[in-house]
């Protein structure tokens, strides 16, 4: 008797890779209960799901990991094997439909121990190099497919208008031009074609819309705008975005004159997927929907108004009992059309299926030596000195000589978790050894010739004379999102002014490295300082910052937000007629080294008044206000005494761009003689080819 056949294993249209994705959504969804359905909408903390097999009795669609979510040892390969076994539990249910596992890996695989750490968005704005942020983009991708997991809450196309709000280190500027440039971060992380190249992540747009623009710089506060100004200030980065194939976008806490985002149907539906075409599926941000009727614990009415709005998937991220009974009360009562459901889920499973997760659901192993490696330090180090902006440097002291005694001060100078800032190894991030890396000491250890002569306290005890220069990394300490809001003001903390004020009392030269998400209050401090190089928040590769300080690499990167005189002064952007301190775009670089800076032009006005007269003569005084946007140095004041000649020179707070300065005349015990003259001039920094202000007079 002829043997009997054996059939082929039965391979369903939705599991055969040969097939277009859309067919195979189309069969995959004809096979689905509403429970299946509802289950793709959900997505819940790991941490939260207790037991584990009810990522699988839910038929849950979606598991995170926010900020605080870790695994125990907290390294890559226990990162993996979390992931291969929740996908090994979803992949059991009847459907086998991979879990899509997101994390917010905001500047390299930041939750995870080891990781390269790039710099925060602020400082790649400051490079202004969208090839540059592409690489970056593709090197979290590897860390992160290095750990299995599949979606990143990446890029934050946030336009931020207000740096006293907590986010502003999470934008890459404040014109709508430059996250749309640097939307090739999305292309980094998915490849061209999501899923046409290897290890893919599905990156995320977010936040949806307007979350820079809050009234105050107020942490998911009110954008007021009118709409053509929302979509001319907020909108272009997400279109581009779009028009590379973004996966999915995330929507903002904030709200639009009173309408929250994840409310917003016109926004949402209309805007974006309609007008934009957006194909990809919408998240809510976390516990955001449970938060719309202004209270914790979610409502029927809160599901129905967000899904209906267009959100496709609710960032639970806890209850998700709770959540799904409700969502499917919704259904059947008819508040939430099945159609609705459907389209929803037909969006995310097209994505699903584009990564590749029905082929490829478990961790690829050969990436999870890419985390931290070499080749990706040396990356994030580029990209480092590419984000340095030089702001002052009085007399050329940058680029420092490898060969000089130096002395090293601040709180940021040895520490890898303030150069790191928030979303590092937790979501408030914090100061201290969190990760592995190089601290900018260590960076200026290693590039000097003799390491010995480098002196370091943090508190910057026991400097004396006989340094070449003193080096200050003084700044913020980390913080995330409304944590860090100030609506206070950016000043200096009181650690830093001590610290600096002994530096200053040695007479040493002082270079202030500024370790911050933004610009800082520093307008009084200024006069002090020969020398201001904004570091912003660089990630696990201090050397970097070596590099520029010595010379290796001159600086080329320019302000990606308007650097505010005083924090009273915000929101000030570029062209909105008001005068900052260091511009938008603004950015020195050494002398002979190209790009050379912009000229901005000097200007002040004088005022000249007598102060008191006396029968035989009179005392004047002179005050001069620096009105341009450039430094003005080494102005002086000539007395004329009846032919003879005295000047006084003055190097008071006009070195800081707005500055006002008063001198009076001391020369001849105060006392000018009747008829003498009194001129006085400048030179202004920083640009030689401008020539001296006018504002001589007597
Ligand atoms: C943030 C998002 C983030 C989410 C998940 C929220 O608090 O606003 O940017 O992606 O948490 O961690």
């Amino acid at each position: 008797a002829p043997e009997p056949v054996t059939a082929p294993a039965a391979v369903l249209p939705y599991q055969d890779a040969s097939l277009p994705v859309p067919d195979r959504v189309t069969d995959l969804l004809s096979r689905m209960t509403l429970d299946d359905k509802l289950g793709q909408m959900t997505q819940i903390e790991k941490d939260a799901l207790v037991p584990q097999s009810d990522l699988a009795a839910y038929r849950i669609g979606s598991v995170l990991s926010g900020g605080d979510s870790t695994v125990s040892p907290n390294n890559a390969q226990t990162w993996a094997d979390t992931y291969d076994s929740l996908q090994r539990t979803a992949l059991a249910t009847p459907l086998g439909i991979p879990v899509i596992y997101g994390i917010d890996a905001v500047h390299g695989h930041n939750a995870v121990r080891g990781a390269t750490l790039f710099p925060h968005n602020i400082g790649l704005g400051a490079t202004r190099d969208p090839a540059l942020v592409q690489r970056i983009g593709r090197a979290v991708a590897e860390e992160v497919s290095g750990t299995g997991i599949d979606w990143d809450f990446a890029p934050c196309l946030c336009v931020a208008r207000d740096d006293r709000w907590g986010r502003t280190y999470e934008s890459y500027g404040e014109t709508p031009e430059l996250p749309s440039a640097l939307t090739t971060f999305v292309t980094g992380l998915q490849g061209d074609t999501l899923g046409a190249g290897p290890a893919p992540v599905l990156a995320t747009a977010k936040h949806y819309l307007g979350d820079g623009g809050t009234a105050g710089g107020v942490d998911q506060g009110d954008t007021r705008l009118s709409e053509a100004d929302l979509r001319a200030v907020h909108l272009p980065p997400f279109k581009e975005a779009v028009r590379r194939g973004v996966g999915s976008v995330m929507l903002s806490y904030s709200s639009w004159n009173g309408v929250r985002s994840h409310a917003n149907t016109y926004l949402v539906t209309d805007v974006l997927k309609g007008e934009l075409g957006f194909t990809g599926f919408v998240v809510s941000d976390w516990a955001a929907v449970d938060q719309l009727d202004g209270q914790s614990g979610f409502t029927g009415a809160e599901i129905a108004t967000a899904v209906n709005a267009g959100v496709d998937m609710v960032m639970v991220p806890h209850d998700y009992k709770k959540f799904l009974t409700l969502l499917r009360g919704e259904v059947t009562a008819g508040r939430i059309a099945p159609s609705r459901i459907d389209d929803a889920n037909r969006r995310i499973l097209t994505q699903k299926f584009r990564l590749g997760l029905f082929e490829r659901p478990l961790t690829d192993r050969s990436y999870t030596a890419t985390v931290g490696s070499a080749a990706h330090r040396e990356l994030a180090r580029q990209a480092v000195r590419a984000s340095q902006v030089l702001l002052k440097n009085d007399g050329g002291v940058l680029p420092l000589p490898k060969s000089a005694r130096l002395f090293v001060a601040g709180k940021s100078a040895d520490d890898i978790g303030n150069q790191s800032g928030g979303w590092t190894v937790g979501w408030q991030g914090r100061s201290g050894p969190v990760t592995d890396g190089t601290t900018i000491l260590q960076g200026i250890r290693a590039a000097v010739t003799d390491p010995s002569r480098v002196t370091y306290d943090r508190y910057g005890n026991g400097i004396g004379s006989g340094y070449h220069a003193a080096v200050a990394v003084v700044g913020e300490t980390p913080y995330a999102e409304g944590r860090g809001d100030r609506p206070g003001g950016l000043g200096l903390d009181q650690e830093d002014l001590q610290t600096l004020a002994r530096l200053k009392a040695s007479g040493v030269p002082v270079v202030v490295v500024l370790v911050s998400g933004r610009p800082l209050d520093v307008s009084a401090q200024l006069p002090d300082w020969k020398a201001l190089l904004a570091a912003w928040l660089p990630g696990t590769e201090g050397a970097g910052v070596a590099d520029v300080l010595f010379g290796d690499h001159a600086p080329t990167g320019k302000l990606p937000v308007s650097w505010p005189r005083t924090s009273a002064q915000e929101p000030v952007n570029d062209g909105d007629g008001k005068d900052p301190l260091f511009r938008y775009g603004y950015g020195l670089t050494y002398s002979g080294a190209d790009p050379t800076p912009t000229p901005t032009p000097a200007a002040c006005t004088a005022r000249l008044r007598t102060v008191a007269s006396w029968p035989g003569g009179h005392q004047a005084e002179v005050t001069v206000e620096n009105t341009g946007s450039a430094a003005l140095t080494g102005w002086s004041v000539t007395w004329d005494l009846g032919g003879t000649r005295v000047t006084n020179l003055w190097n008071g707070s006009l070195t800081t761009a707005g500055g006002r300065a008063t001198v009076r005349n001391t020369a001849a015990n105060g006392l000018l003689p009747p008829g003498g003259t009194t001129s006085f001039g400048f030179t202004a920094e920083g640009s030689a080819a401008t020539p001296a202000p006018d504002c001589a007079g007597s």
